[in-house]
């Protein structure tokens, strides 16, 4: 399924109508590896030209990560950030304390690990989540 029609399903099951606006917010997240809070995304379309409201996007984001098109990650500091399921193979993520940097990594040991302790007790894995709070190269 194309992107588009990824975003006109997620729309149609809310009971929301597919707009330009809505097509260009998933655009924005569709384009960036990063992993932006939802002020970012907002303040990056707005920097672009593109005339939605804040509710809009956070309304639109809500409707992505509701029908898992988005990913939502809770660092924990009370602000969620936002990145594309849609072309990331699954990844874990180290979050620097200080300064907020966000790396991706990916390590077939540590899954295969979460996968035996899951199996080992006789429950059958959903889904994980694995983040490392560090210090990056710059902030140590
Ligand atoms: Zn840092
Ligand atoms: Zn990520």
């Amino acid at each position: 399924m194309t992107e588009s029609n990824l975003l006109k399903k997620a729309l149609k099951k809310e009971g929301l109508r597919y707009t330009q606006q809505r097509q260009l917010i998933w655009d924005e997240l569709c384009s960036s590896e990063e992993h932006r809070d939802a002020e970012e995304i907002y303040l990056s379309l707005r920097k672009e030209g593109v005339n939605a409201s804040r509710a809009t996007v956070y309304r639109t984001i809500d409707v992505l990560v509701k029908n898992k098109l988005v990913r939502k990650l809770d660092l924990g500091d009370g602000k969620a950030r936002y990145e594309n399921k849609i072309d990331s193979t699954h990844h874990d993520h180290l979050i620097c304390v200080k300064c907020g940097k966000i790396e991706e990594f990916m390590n077939d040991k540590i899954e295969a690990i979460q996968d035996d302790i899951v199996k080992s007790l006789g429950f059958k894995m959903i889904r994980h989540i694995h983040q490392l709070f560090v210090l990056c190269d710059k902030c140590q």
